[in-house]
């Protein structure tokens, strides 16, 4: 059987949904379906997550009267979209659904906010559901919570918990006909709405894939594949029809956002394929991410160059750093306690980098950092390096192959392009060069050139 999931923009309106129902019907294997809430669509330029939080925000800054006057946008989304599709009866689930949110308490605004945004999936699988139903199938929509979607007291950034693939697997089991599944969030142990971070329905689907042990989860969006670089930056890039998780993993680490990130470890770690495809285009085969490379695919050296903006080094130098133990522990140590998730540390002998996301040093948090730095390890020097962006060569084949970095060092060099950081992991799966952000896009296209073109 099969695990497919259905993007925001593939369930804008009736026209978008009729089209998904015609892809799930036409597979009887398609027996389990995650769907967003409804994004982009042609006549709708917000997405109804988008429009949730506005609604949520609204409750929480002026009361309940005024959360409810914007959620009044949203349900007439949905009675336009479940009148065009001649199913208008469900709105009398739909409608009372969206209003009661606005009734609950506020005084936790995350986890307030998490109840109403999860109200977008909930209400499209309903819809969903109740169409399929109209075309004569066998479908039903299943709560999540009812379903054994247990996840962490994170709101807004819940992970799974370990019980929910058992109960989920048992639960979605007994039940024959199409399962609708809203996408995106689930309950905590104590019975509460939680959310997975953005983009969070594609977890999801993962999740569920691993819990059937499905044969493949079908992740249905808009393009027809993954590509090689960011159509932004390179003009029709090619496409990659065969990708493994780790080399997925590192591209939507830098950028790729056709798949959310975190949504690769629970069918990575159940080797279950996974096909990005366009629900636009359903004869197009799409790509698949894979465990393994088969040996027709063996000779793929590099994958894709992916880019990723909004980097900030701390370079901290003191002279015999290389002997003092515990410096790299203490150094960390001043991160951890700001809360920071560093993501590179690149070292000579008496210094080190430490490359953390930008976000991270608003607010003072800089300044507040290189003090302790300074007066917590006495260092010789601290310099910031601000406006840095990664570009990320990704190719498992990389490993096997000499000169690749010899030719991408020349490819910069040769576009002027300076190089700030060079990493590559054991793993030998990524290349890293941290750059300047004004010279990102000149330095991709240069990559690009020198080892896909
Ligand atoms: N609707 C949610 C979002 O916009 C989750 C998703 O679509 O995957 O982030």
């Amino acid at each position: 059987m099969k695990v497919i999931k259905f993007g925001g923009s593939s369930l804008a309106d009736a026209v978008q949904i009729r089209k998904v129902c015609d892809i799930i019907i036409s597979d009887p294997e398609r027996r389990v379906v995650v769907v967003s809430a409804p994004g982009k669509g042609v006549n709708d330029p917000v997405k109804v997550t988008d429009m949730l939080i506005s609604a949520a925000n609204a409750a929480l800054e002026n009361g309940s009267e005024a959360g409810l006057q914007a959620m009044e946008t949203v349900i007439e989304r949905y009675a336009h979209i479940a009148h065009d599709l001649g199913v208008s009866e469900v709105m009398e689930d739909i409608a009372p659904d969206f209003r009661a949110r606005m009734a609950l308490d506020r005084s936790n605004p995350v986890k307030f906010t998490d109840a109403v945004k999860a109200a977008g999936e909930d209400n499209s699988a309903r819809l969903t559901a109740a169409y399929l139903r109209k075309l004569g199938c066998s479908a039903r929509y299943v709560n999540p919570g009812d379903a054994g979607m247990y996840l962490s007291d994170d709101f807004g950034n819940a992970q799974i918990l370990p019980q929910s693939y058992t109960l989920l697997s048992e639960s979605l089991s007994a039940m024959d006909g199409i399962i609708v599944f809203p996408g995106f969030f689930g309950i905590t142990e104590s019975g509460e709405t939680v959310t997975f971070p953005r983009g969070g329905s594609d977890i999801t689907g993962a999740i569920l894939a691993a819990a059937l042990n499905a044969d493949v989860y079908e992740n249905f969006t808009d393009v027809d594949y993954v590509y090689s670089a960011n159509p932004h930056h390179i003009k029709n890039p090619k496409p990659i029809p065969l990708v493994t998780y780790r080399e997925m993993r590192e591209l939507s680490y830098a950028g790729f956002n056709v798949y959310q990130e975190e949504a690769l470890l629970p069918v990575y770690r159940a080797g279950i394929p996974v096909n990005i495809r366009n629900a636009n285009n359903p004869s197009c085969p799409g790509t698949l991410i894979v465990s393994e490379r088969g040996a027709a695919n063996q000779d793929v050296r590099v994958a894709g160059v992916a880019c990723d903006k909004g980097f900030t080094g701390i370079y901290v130098n003191k002279y015999l750093m290389n002997r003092e133990i515990g410096f790299g522990r203490k150094l960390l140590q001043i991160f951890e306690d700001e809360g920071i998730s560093y993501e590179h540390t690149p070292t000579g002998i008496d210094d080190l980098t430490i490359i953390a996301r930008s976000e991270f040093f608003e607010n003072g948090t800089l300044s507040r950092i290189v003090a302790r730095i300074s007066d917590e390890l006495g260092t010789d020097d601290i310099q910031i390096h601000e406006g840095l962006s990664l570009i990320v060569v990704v190719g498992e084949g990389m490993k096997h192959a000499v000169g690749i970095a010899a030719k991408a060092t020349k490819a910069l060099s040769d576009a002027g392009v300076s190089i700030s950081m060079i990493s590559q992991g054991s793993s030998e799966v990524s290349m890293i060069f941290a750059v300047d952000t004004d010279d990102a896009i000149r330095g991709v296209t240069a990559l690009y050139d020198a080892l896909l073109a």
